[in-house]
């Protein structure tokens, strides 16, 4: 190949200039900068907006679902119309409006149902204007919360999935079990400060007591059996700033510790009907 090209004979004397490449559409640069910024904005697509997503660190599908939405890839039904794949660009769902990136991201009725969802669960996710307000104010959350952001993107992509089993014909989740999976999802696969919402404690630090979400209660308890069959049952109540709320103790007698650690947590529930 070199030396086939370097057969070819040039009979150019003048400077050699930058040049455009494959542009010859004598616009102007500004111009060209210009609707390179409509374009931008139209795919979502702007410089840091694939940083910004991979370091949510979200699940590998929900990462290039983002992804994908950030390249204008994903066929909702106005992609498919626009296409002429399609002649109906509604939302499937039944929102009685096209179905854009903005609607399936900001606006999707069934997709604002599993953020109430949550809500109702204590978890307080924001509902966005438009899609600007919503890809700004997701940045600017995951500087100090990203915990949160994950949800919304995973709200998102699980509503979408729903979207796609209703598009195909089969039956829709409500929007309790959208607005858990989207939660399971994205504590599965975060880091320690979305994992310390659970009930366990960190893997990496046994000694480590982990807050619960705000508003929720996060009970402990143990169990400890003596060799005289003698038992202690303890459980301490704190709210999310690990402040203490109240406490029970115990005594009895028991000769399983299995079971005793079970019954532990029937007692919680005796303490607090008490
Ligand atoms: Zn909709």
């Amino acid at each position: 190949m070199v030396s086939l090209i370097s057969q070819i004979h040039i009979e150019f004397e003048e400077e050699d200039q930058l040049e455009l490449m494959k542009k010859c559409s004598r616009k102007t640069v500004s111009a060209m900068v210009y609707e390179q910024m409509l374009f931008n904005k139209y795919n979502l697509e702007d410089v840091d907006y694939f940083n910004w997503l991979q370091k949510l660190k979200l699940k590998k599908k929900v990462e290039i679902f983002w992804w994908r939405l950030g390249k204008a890839a994903i066929p909702t039904n106005m992609f498919l119309k626009n296409r002429r794949i399609s002649t109906d660009d509604w939302c499937p769902r039944g929102c009685q409006v096209s179905e854009t990136y903005e609607h399936i991201m900001v606006h999707c009725k069934y997709m604002i149902d599993a953020i109430v969802k949550m809500g109702e669960w204590g978890i307080s996710i924001p509902v966005f204007s438009s899609l600007d307000c919503c890809l700004r104010g997701l940045k600017h959350i995951a500087q100090n919360n990203s915990g949160i952001v994950q949800i919304y993107c995973n709200i998102v992509y699980h509503s979408w999935k729903n979207r796609n089993a209703v598009k195909h014909g089969k039956g829709a989740l409500p929007s309790s079990m959208v607005a858990s999976n989207a939660l399971f999802s994205a504590i599965s696969n975060s880091g320690p400060y979305l994992t310390s919402w659970g009930a366990n404690l960190l893997r990496k630090s046994q000694s480590t007591w982990c807050p619960p979400p705000k508003d929720w209660i996060k009970i402990n308890v143990d169990a400890s059996l003596l060799s005289s069959n003698l038992v202690g049952v303890g459980g301490l109540l704190r709210d999310h700033k690990g402040r203490f709320i109240s406490a029970f103790g115990k005594k009895g007698t028991h000769w399983n510790i299995a079971q005793l650690e079970l019954e532990a947590v029937f007692w919680v529930k005796d303490f607090l009907k008490s």
